[in-house]
């Protein structure tokens, strides 16, 4: 018997587009003769859609939109998502592995995770606690940073207080981190949120824009930097990649540079010195452990240009996963292609689940 794969994509996350991009390509590329694929298209409201694919699912949540009077709210349709999986995991005639191919908020932050681990079904990635932390820029730099790992200084507020006394954050900030800087929400991603600031006038509009997403941001010291990407692979025991380099025109990597700008690509390998690679990819395995992660997650560095210091920027558990983007190219260079890297995450989900039980 083929095993039945689930693949979860789309929801409700401000990183809906990129989840479907990444949904079709995995769907295009897991080997049929494995793999019977389930897709669930999950609404930008959070309604699952089971048996849609994502060409079909654009379509599908247009009428959806049109045919509604007053919008759904995630709550309401929960209990049809558990039902949903609970069904799902029926031994025997449900599915054998769920794969989230989701990005951003309730999918790459626990949320659904814990939804999987209650129907007790194996899936692809983190688990709950890899995936918190992975998704809370201000936990996973507290955790770095206590244990030694560099990272940007930085400070982070609740937007609440913000609300309430906007003259002592940018005091504090001015003070404290000086300019540029960035201001960005502590849990999205895709640059969603993010921006460069150069002044008190650029800091009070760029906080502004980040309250708006998130109930908590981060401003950080802005490095002058090259970025660097590295793909983690594995459970207890995790392979790291070669080390990548992402290239744009803009100020910084942002939404339009990642995914629409033209004239931004990816060098791999990234020519930089065998020392430097060598300490990214041990600095990647004690991120990687740091934060409790678990399957596949792609650790992004900013290498200073002055003084060749690397920090750690950020880790993402569930990367964009098309065939050509950069976890799957560091993977592909390092001698796993991309169907075979398929393979090996609903491998390493199943032993995880394995392990547990
Ligand atoms: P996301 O999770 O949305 O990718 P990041 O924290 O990685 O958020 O920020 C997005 C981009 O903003 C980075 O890839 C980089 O180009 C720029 N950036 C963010 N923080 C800094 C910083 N402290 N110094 C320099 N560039 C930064
Ligand atoms: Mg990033
Ligand atoms: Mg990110």
């Amino acid at each position: 018997r083929k095993l039945r794969v689930g693949l979860l994509f789309g929801g409700n996350s401000s990183e809906h587009d990129i989840s479907l991009l990444s949904a079709a390509s995995v769907i295009r590329h897991l080997d049929a003769e494995k793999y019977d694929v389930f897709p669930i298209g999950i609404t930008r409201e959070g309604v699952w859609l089971p048996g849609i694919k994502p060409v079909e699912f654009i379509a599908a949540e247009d009428h959806m939109h049109s045919s509604q009077t007053s919008g759904q709210k995630n709550f309401e349709t929960f209990p049809e998502a558990l039902t949903l999986s609970i069904k799902l995991s029926t031994p025997g005639e449900g599915l054998d592995v769920v794969f989230p191919v989701l990005h951003g908020q309730n999918g790459e932050d626990g949320t659904v995770q814990g939804l999987l681990e209650l129907a007790d079904l194996p899936y692809v990635g983190c688990g709950i606690m890899g995936s918190a932390l992975g998704m809370d820029k201000e936990k996973a730099r507290l955790i770095f940073r206590s244990l030694g790992l560099p990272v940007v200084n930085s400070l982070s507020y609740r937007s609440s207080i913000w609300k309430i006394s906007p003259e002592r954050i940018l005091d504090a900030v001015e003070e404290r981190l000086g300019y540029p800087n960035f201001v960005k929400p502590a849990s999205l991603g895709s640059s969603i949120g993010v921006s460069k600031v150069y002044d008190r006038g650029g800091l009070r509009r760029a906080i502004q824009n980040a309250v708006e997403y998130d109930h908590k941001f981060l401003v950080e010291q802005a490095i002058n930097c090259r970025e660097l990407e590295c793909s983690v692979l594995g459970n207890d025991e995790p392979m790291v990649s070669a080390v990548g380099e992402v290239f744009y025109t803009g100020e910084f990597y942002d939404y339009y540079a990642k995914y629409q700008d033209e004239r931004s690509h990816t060098v791999v390998p990234a020519s930089i010195s065998p020392a430097l690679v060598e300490e990214m990819r041990f600095l990647a395995i004690q991120a990687f452990q740091a934060l409790d992660l678990s399957g596949m997650a792609r650790v992004d560095f900013f290498l200073e240009r002055e003084t060749e210091k690397i920090f750690i920027n950020e880790v993402n558990t569930l990367p964009s996963l098309t065939n050509q983007c950069m976890y799957s190219k560091l993977c592909e260079y390092s001698g796993l292609p991309y169907t075979h890297l398929l393979d090996r995450l609903i491998e390493l989900a199943l032993e995880r689940h394995a392990h547990r039980h």
